[in-house]
C-alpha cells in the first residue's frame, strides 16, 4: 500500500513535541528521528500513520526522495538510507506544494 500523501507524526521523548509529517514520495521512513524542535536533542518516535493528535496541526515536514544528482551532498548515512529506498525529511516550505499559496 502506498503511503504517498499520508500524514504521520513523531512524538519527542524528551520535550513532548509532535512533528506532523507527510509522505510526498514512495519509500520508507524511519521509526525514530532526531527532534527538530529548537535545540532539543531528543528522539522522536513514529506514530505509525495512526490518526494524529488533535492539537498537532497540519504537516510542517515532508518525506521526499532526493533526485539522484543531489545525493552527492548527503552524508554517507543518508546516502545509504536513500539507496535502500528510504525517504529524507525536509521542512514543508522548501520546494513543497504549499509554496504558491
Ligand atoms: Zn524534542
Amino acid at each position: 500500500m502506498s503511503n504517498v500523501g499520508r500524514e504521520n507524526f513523531y512524538t519527542c521523548d524528551a520535550c513532548g513535541a509532535v512533528m506532523v509529517t507527510v509522505d510526498v514520495d514512495e519509500g520508507t521512513t524511519p521509526m525514530l528521528i532526531d527532534c527538530r524542535v529548537g535545540v532539543c536533542k531528543g528522539l522522536a518516535q513514529s506514530g505509525w500513520y495512526a490518526p494524529k493528535p488533535k492539537m498537532a496541526g497540519s504537516a510542517t515536514w515532508e518525506w521526499y526522495r532526493p533526485a539522484k544528482k543531489t545525493t552527492r551532498g548527503l552524508s554517507t548515512e543518508d546516502r545509504l538510507h536513500v539507496s535502500l529506498g528510504g525517504l529524507l525529511l525536509r521542512p514543508r516550505s522548501e520546494g513543497g506544494e504549499d509554496v504558491s499559496t
